[in-house]
């Protein structure tokens, strides 16, 4: 099926640059594995509950960005979450929480915005794509069940490590090998995730974000159902520093997931060792290193003719969610701007 656009990848980045073409009069298409859209900027539910397993908060400075924000409707709007913020330790994106930065949170779970991203679009979900390759003046996307996917351009919105992965597999150019060469000079850092919920009432802590000072296993302690009307569960998501998440990646969540537990348990007192459910989530490629400043877009014309764009939150400086859909919609108004 021919299109003008394939965008791979339906996160932030890839939503925001296949909401503007597709404004602009393109046909789009959106190719995602998972079963929702949201990619990193993920929720789930437990017994209805929204529980946030990715980025907790909002920040940003960009007007732009927090327009498209403010545009989501029917959320209901949590202005400066989070308020109470303890513990020395530091969090992974240090100017989140600066004065001049603005911070809030929905409660419905940060995948509102993603979900208002994606309204109108042509997104197909469970679609892995497995191969990319040019044929003549256009991309070809293949899925994991065959489908294929034609488009005159090929936008990739995927982690720095998952786009390195599909470049390899392109044929050699220069242009492309010094992509392939700048690309190679950052790297995502993991962060193994588990969202532990406890009986409403007792222990309720009375901060939102604590970033554990002297633990060597916890990056952040987020204190979800803060951010939910009446919610049945006190959910907590503890979040894993790097180092110590690197150290087990390979590792079956059995194995690491109570140990994070345990180490919840040496913070906040034994009650935490007892959760009444819990729900470990492996995150292989969390967030850039904090050294990723590359400052645009991506775009590359193949010597063939069909042209290949990289959005994501590598490619705007200071990495997260702001910079994913920052990246997204540069190379939307680059591709405008060409044709
Ligand atoms: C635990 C955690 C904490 C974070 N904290 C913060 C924070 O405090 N502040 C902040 O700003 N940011 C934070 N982030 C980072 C932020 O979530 C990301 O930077 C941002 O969401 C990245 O968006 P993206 O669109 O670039 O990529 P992604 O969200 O990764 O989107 C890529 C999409 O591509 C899909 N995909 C991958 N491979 C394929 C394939 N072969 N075929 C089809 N689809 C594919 C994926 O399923 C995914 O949906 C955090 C992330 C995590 C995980």
């Amino acid at each position: 099926m021919a299109q003008d656009t394939i965008v791979v990848g339906a996160g932030v980045a890839g939503l925001e640059c296949a909401r503007r073409l597709q404004r602009a009069g393109r046909s789009v298409v959106v190719l995602e594995k998972a079963r929702r859209v949201g990619g990193r900027c993920a929720t789930r539910r437990f017994e209805g509950q929204p529980v946030d397993v990715g980025p907790m908060f909002f920040h940003g400075q960009e007007p732009a960005f927090l327009e498209a924000l403010d545009e989501v409707a029917g959320v209901t709007v949590l202005e400066g979450w989070p308020g109470r913020v303890e513990g020395g330790g530091a969090p992974c994106q240090p100017g989140a929480l600066d004065p001049s930065t603005r911070h809030f949170a929905f409660a419905e779970g940060m995948n509102a915005f993603t979900r208002h991203l994606a309204e109108g679009l042509n997104v197909r979900l469970q679609t892995t794509v497995t191969r990319i390759r040019p044929v003549g003046a256009e991309f070809e996307a293949t899925a994991g069940d065959g489908t294929t996917f034609r488009g005159r351009n090929l936008v990739l919105a995927l982690a720095l490590e998952e786009t390195r992965a599909f470049l390899a597999t392109l044929p050699a150019s220069p242009e492309l090998a010094s992509v392939q060469a700048l690309l190679a000079m950052f790297f995502s850092v993991p962060s193994l995730t588990v969202i532990a919920g406890y009986p409403v009432g007792a222990n309720t802590p009375p901060w939102d974000l604590l970033f554990p000072d002297p633990s060597e296993a916890l990056q952040l302690i987020a204190h979800d159902s803060a951010k939910r009307r009446d919610p049945r569960f006190l959910t907590l998501v503890y979040q894993a520093r790097p180092r110590w998440s690197r150290a087990r990646l390979e590792q079956p969540m059995v194995e690491w997931s109570p140990e994070l537990i345990e180490a919840a348990g040496a913070v906040l007192g034994p009650w935490a060792l007892r959760p009444l459910w819990t729900f470990p989530h492996r995150w292989r490629y969390a967030r850039v290193d904090r050294s990723c400043e590359l400052a645009r877009p991506v775009r590359l014309k193949l010597p063939q003719g069909p042209s290949l764009g990289l959005a994501g939150d590598v490619f705007t400086p200071g990495g997260g969610v702001q910079a994913a859909w920052l990246s997204g919609a540069r190379l939307a108004e680059s591709l405008l701007q060409e044709d």
